[in-house]
């Protein structure tokens, strides 16, 4: 496993002896952290993705859309012990990443290279929809009229239990995060290997339709 934290305060570049420039407002700072803590505190709602991204061919977006919901449905099983969190773990390149999420990022981190979008409420199954490019994308249906879908908001008729159930037991609206980080692997020769992870985080709920 690699250790994110370590691996990304080695990756900022020192412009002069301990200097670390935030490249959204140049204001520099003595450490690593010092920057990290700036862009927390005064850039926590920049999304402007950067401008290095490599534009990619139409075709190219929609395979990576297509392999997207296919992680997506893998997780969508009807078995008592698989409803709930879960989590997609996927390598790609930030320019995929941007060119199917970029207009809703949530968050871009310039200094991390981080990337977060947040999808939530009964708009975000429409959002995803077209931007994934399929209507089924968070849904898969199972003989006797069962499914398993991507849960982004609590169903009305189940509302008022929920509401009630907030005083005794904290009741998290579902919400689907997809963030994307880099990673890198530096051995003992100095030889330096480059990843970028996808990660999608959602909740799945199972039920018979009609
Ligand atoms: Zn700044």
């Amino acid at each position: 496993m690699v250790d994110t934290a370590t691996t990304l305060a080695k990756r900022q570049p020192a412009l002069a002896q301990n200097q670390y420039l935030c490249t959204i407002c140049n204001k520099t700072y003595k450490t690593f952290h010092g920057l990290i803590r700036h862009e927390n505190s005064a850039h926590r709602s920049y999304n402007q993705p950067p401008a290095d991204l490599i534009s990619l061919p139409p075709q190219h977006i929609e395979q990576f859309k297509r392999l997207l919901v296919n992680e997506i449905h893998k997780k969508l099983s009807l078995h008592y012990t698989k409803t709930g969190k879960q989590l997609i773990k996927f390598p790609c390149t930030d320019s995929e990443f941007v060119a199917v999420f970029g207009n809703y990022l949530s968050r871009f981190s310039p200094a991390k290279r981080t990337y977060c979008c947040i999808f939530k409420d009964y708009n975000a199954e429409h959002t995803l929809r077209n931007l994934l490019g399929d209507e089924q994308w968070g849904t898969r249906y199972y003989q006797d009229n069962q499914k398993s879908y991507v849960q982004l908001y609590l169903q009305e008729n189940k509302i008022d239990e929920d509401v009630s159930n907030i005083k005794t037991i904290k009741v998290i609206p579902p919400e689907m995060t997809v963030e994307w980080f880099q990673e890198k692997i530096k051995d003992i020769k100095g030889h330096q290997t480059l990843g970028g992870q996808l990660r999608i985080r959602f909740r799945i709920n199972q039920e018979h339709y009609s």
